[in-house]
């Protein structure tokens, strides 16, 4: 199999949960045999159903409720078991393949959202990660407003999350595209906040909904000045600009408490409950807790 020679393309990973196989991505002139052979395994994944999506609560800091849930695409290999989005996103992302797939987690996640409003949960809203990439698709606009319409959820019920990479890229397009969604009603969301290259000026150019401070200034940030020196000025930043503030990758309970005598607006996190099934969050929403 793939995996016996694996050294040189893949590695298992130790200890992050069993059965999962974390791939080295290589660079263009040292792609091998098995890194086609994952491309070709790639095309055929969404025919044959082996992606799922996981999703990960976000919650709202004036009452502690969730406010809603990210959607997380996984890929179940019949070989190399669950391989994470980090692996194969970029590979999608390459080949042009994040159209289709972008498309179908798109989809996916409305249509959850919509089940979760039939029970009764109707404030919940669904966030959905967008490569660089779709931005290009001419379809982009009219995919969108279809599976809104098709899903039956309003367009205030979807947050679009994108980085600053995309907005570095084609920046005409991405800007137009921008506006209609917003046109539209859709909820625009600055991932991986303070990680990218753009500029603060770029904020004043694209009034998106809410900035989405990264991962890394988080953790262990009631430990740590600096990280509560950045934290405290983008939250200052974005509420001037009339921008939510959500916090990602929050862990500990001292982290949470700290966040909340901010005034972060939405916190996501293992704290509150690592990415799960459908199945999983709506027995949570029913229990009223994630623990
Ligand atoms: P992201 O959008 O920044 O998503 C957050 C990542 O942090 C997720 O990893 C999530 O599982 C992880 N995470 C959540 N809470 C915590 C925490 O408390 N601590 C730590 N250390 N990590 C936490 P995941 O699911 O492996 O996704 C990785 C990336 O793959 C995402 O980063 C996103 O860039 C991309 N991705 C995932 N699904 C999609 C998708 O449907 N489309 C596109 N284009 N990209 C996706
Ligand atoms: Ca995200
Ligand atoms: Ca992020
Ligand atoms: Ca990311």
């Amino acid at each position: 199999s793939l995996l016996k020679n694996a050294d040189s393309a893949m590695y298992e990973s130790k200890g992050n949960g069993k059965n999962q196989y974390h791939l080295y991505l290589p660079s263009m002139n040292e792609r091998t045999f098995e890194w086609l052979v994952l491309e070709n395994d790639l095309h055929k994944a969404l025919e044959k159903g082996e992606f799922f999506i996981e999703y990960q609560p976000r919650i709202d800091m004036k009452n502690e409720q969730v406010a809603g849930a990210e959607a997380l695409i996984r890929w179940q290999h019949p070989t190399y078991n669950r391989v994470n989005p980090a692996n194969f996103i970029p590979l999608a992302e390459e080949t042009g393949l994040i159209i289709p797939i972008g498309k179908w987690v798109l989809e996916t996640a409305c249509r959850q959202l919509k089940s979760w409003h039939e029970a009764g949960f109707t404030n919940l809203k669904i966030s959905v990660n967008f490569s660089a990439r779709q931005f290009l698709s001419e379809n982009l606009i009219k995919d969108v407003a279809a599976v809104i319409s098709d899903s039956k959820i309003s367009p205030q019920h979807l947050e679009i999350e994108i980085t600053e990479s995309t907005l570095l890229q084609n920046e005409l397009v991405v800007l137009a595209a921008l506006r209609e969604l917003m046109e539209m009603g859709v909820q625009i969301t600055l991932d991986d906040f303070g990680t990218g290259y753009a500029s603060l000026t770029y904020l004043t150019k694209y009034q998106v909904n809410a900035l989405k401070i990264d991962k890394s200034f988080i953790k262990d940030i009631s430990k740590n000045p600096e990280k509560d020196a950045i934290t405290t000025a983008v939250i200052t930043l974005a509420h001037s600009l009339n921008m939510q503030v959500v916090a990602e990758g929050v862990e500990y309970y001292e982290d949470y408490e700290h966040l909340l005598s901010k005034n972060t607006d939405e916190i996501q996190g293992y704290f509150i409950s690592r990415p799960i099934s459908p199945e999983k969050f709506l027995m949570a929403l029913k229990k009223g807790t994630f623990t």
